[in-house]
């Protein structure tokens, strides 16, 4: 079973009596190791798969994990195996551990908009700069495990003032409505394993061996977790490469890589050097490019795969060029080497790129799947809908409750919720609660009480039939119930209200699926979503299509052609990187880009590009020229310049063909 690995890889997979850390660079088998070493534990070393955890980046790469050790693994040690992402194993922690914590198991994971609603009401400011800094700040605290009252100490600007002011409330609201943010997942478990020893035995007991992939992308908080976990005997093996640290603006410290050296004296360090993945021209690129940087650690790649193809750049007039290029040249390709789609990438710095490429992909018929946009979930009909799901789970849900009450409209109006709330703040109660009280009829006219009451009564029958009836079920019901469809209908256009439509049958359809497949309850089904919203907000298809993604969502996957568009100068390197000289992350992340590529790489940038509204000239990307030779550069005038233009030069060259020849 060992003989897919090299030898270094063997000694990874082996090696089992103290911590362990791969370091090597994209394409070396550090993933592959992970897995492997999973099958080796269970089948060779007879540990029962339930007391082993892999954790991963994104949820994408679990679920990529999981099927690449089923195919090693029985059927029931794959089932017992966690293979998730710290934030999903945090949601276990909590959910298990709920009571010690101090929340109910059927706690709140709110998203992104819910917390910028409580930090514009908390701080009485609704400007959306401002918002973003204080959730980012908390945020930032979070991550490296920075206590309220330890955060008045580090305030050094204007944000961090106001955001030190706020965060103790802002921790009292979501306990309040008994939730929790993205960063609690990790720092409540941390907090716990703290203060309490017999729980943190319980878990040590439970995963006796940990891998970690992409390691180097920790935070503070997510190692410190590792480390009590592993303990000192320190079971775990983490795989890592510091030349691919791309989160360190969220907060990841490719400190940890050193820390660990440190924190275990006894580490086994194994590096690999054979890089699987790419041809030799893109692999010297991908070399050439990151010896720019300082080196925290020495590494060497090298390919048995031949030189490839020459690593193309093409220049474009504009982003619609560009997109229009792309397109073009993708179904040339495709069709003068009968590949399929989904052998194709196209990866860009920001989402915001994405809209054009969506445009020019659906004109040339070309299907696609995205990961890393607006997530499915972030929809306004889908949250409507997990509005009301969030709220049978979790009754002190106070925003769930007010956006339920409201959608669609029934004649609950805003002095009611306000008289509500008013009444609820008093008592300290939720408003799902407060409904229910007897006081509560001295200050709600009768009418709209019985409509609360209404309400509330329905959620609960829901909530309680949730215990057997299976998800799919109890959300077509209340569909019908509150007569959502028709609701679309009157409050958007007929095009937006079938779009919308089409999502929430896509979303029961989903539901009902995932309901049957994981055996999950409706409460924990909900968790599990909040969790997708958050990182790779990935399409499950598994059709024959095309990735687009951006590249902090390509990390650790690979692609035989990739595209790497809008390579330019203030895009990648990014503007604000440029001024706030964090130029090595970028050129992280343009490694990364690179590295995804087995066997063709395009690279593409535009002249000009409108910036804040304006059509400005551009420069392609330092970092093509880092890349060194092997480079073939195509004008922007050697590919046809538009469909009109294309079809123009196609209708000439038949005209040549079929003109009579001069005698
Ligand atoms: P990244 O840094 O991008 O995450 P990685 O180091 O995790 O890369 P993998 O994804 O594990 O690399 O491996 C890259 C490719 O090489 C995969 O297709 C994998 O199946 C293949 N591979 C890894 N090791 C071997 C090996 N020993 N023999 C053959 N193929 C291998
Ligand atoms: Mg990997």
């Amino acid at each position: 079973m060992l003989s897919h690995l090299n030898a270094p890889q063997r000694e990874a997979v082996k090696y089992l009596d103290g911590p362990c850390l791969v370091l090597a660079g994209a394409g070396s088998g550090k993933t592959r190791v992970i897995t492997q070493k999973i099958a080796y534990m269970v089948q060779e070393c007879g540990l029962e798969a339930r007391n082993i955890a892999a954790i991963t980046f994104t949820n994408k790469a679990a679920r990529e994990m999981q099927e690449r050790v089923g195919k090693l693994l029985d059927s029931r040690s794959a089932r017992q195996l966690t293979v998730c992402t710290f934030h999903a194993l945090g949601v276990r922690i909590v959910r298990q551990e709920a009571r010690l914590v101090g929340l109910k198991p059927q706690f709140s994971i709110l998203d992104t908009s819910d917390l910028q609603q409580i930090l514009a009401e908390l701080s009485g400011n609704a400007d959306k700069n401002l918002i973003r800094g204080l959730q980012w700040t908390i945020s930032g605290w979070k991550n490296a495990l920075i206590r309220p009252e330890e955060a008045v100490k580090l305030v050094n600007d204007e944000i961090s003032h106001a955001a030190a002011k706020i965060y103790p409330a802002y921790e009292k609201t979501l306990r309040a409505y008994q939730g929790v943010d993205f960063d609690d997942l990790i720092a409540l478990p941390v907090r716990l394993f703290d203060t309490e020893p017999e729980a943190l035995e319980r878990w040590r007991i439970r995963l006796r061996y940990l891998l970690v992939d992409e390691y180097q992308d920790t935070n503070k908080a997510q190692y410190k977790l590792l480390r009590q976990l592993a303990g000192q005997r320190g079971a775990f093996t983490a795989v890592g490469d510091d030349d691919q640290a791309i989160y360190a603006w969220r907060g990841a410290d490719v400190e940890n890589l050193h820390l660990l050296q440190k924190d275990y004296p006894q580490l086994r360090v194994i590096k690999l050097e054979q890089n699987y993945r790419s041809s030799n021209r893109i692999l010297s690129a991908a070399n050439t490019l990151i010896a720019n940087n300082e080196k925290l650690f020495e590494k060497k790649l090298w390919s048995e795969h031949g030189l490839g193809e020459p690593i193309q750049i093409s220049m474009a007039r504009d982003p619609d060029h560009e997109a229009e290029l792309v397109a073009m040249k993708l179904t040339a390709h495709k069709f003068e080497f009968k590949t399929h789609f989904r052998d194709y990438a196209i990866l860009y710095r920001g989402n915001h790129q994405a809209r054009v490429i969506e445009q020019q992909l659906r004109n040339h018929h070309i299907p696609y799947v995205m990961s890393g946009g607006q997530s499915f979930f972030d929809r306004a009909e889908i949250r409507d809908l997990l509005s009301y799901l969030r709220l049978m789970a979790n009754e002190d849900d106070d925003l769930a409750f007010i956006r339920a009450i409201t959608t669609p409209r029934r004649g609950v109006g805003a002095a009611t919720l306000e008289a509500l709330g008013t009444y609820a703040g008093r008592r300290h109660a939720s408003l799902f609660a407060t409904v229910f009280e007897e006081g509560v009829s001295e200050h709600i006219a009768a009418r709209q009480l019985e409509s609360v009451r209404k309400f509330g009564d329905y959620i609960r029958q829901l909530s309680h039939r949730a215990h057997q009836e299976s998800a799919g079920v109890l959300l077509e019901e209340l569909l019908r119930a509150i007569g959502y469809q028709a609701w679309l209908m009157e409050s958007c256009e007929v095009k937006e209200a079938e779009t919308k439509w089409r999502n929430v049958r896509d979303f029961v359809d989903w539901l009902s699926r995932k309901g049957e497949q994981d055996q999950k309850t409706l409460h924990e089904l909900v968790q599990t979503i909040a969790l997708i919203n958050m990182l790779d907000k990935g399409n499950e298809d598994e059709a024959d299509a095309v990735q687009l993604a951006t590249l902090h969502a390509s990390k650790g996957l690979e692609w035989p052609y990739v595209y790497l568009i809008g390579v330019e100068e203030g895009m990648l390197p990014h503007q604000s990187s440029i001024d706030g000289d964090t130029i090595e992350e970028e050129r992280r992340l343009m490694y990364v880009g690179v590295t995804r590529a087995q066997r063709g790489l395009t690279i593409t940038a535009c002249e000009t590009r409108r910036v804040a509204g304006e059509r400005k000239m551009v420069d392609p990307s330092r970092f093509i020229d880092e890349m060194g030779d092997g480079l073939r550069r195509t004008g922007k005038d050697a590919a046809p310049v538009s469909q009109e233009e294309g079809r123009a030069k196609l209708a000439n060259l038949r005209a040549m063909l079929s003109a009579k020849p001069a005698k």
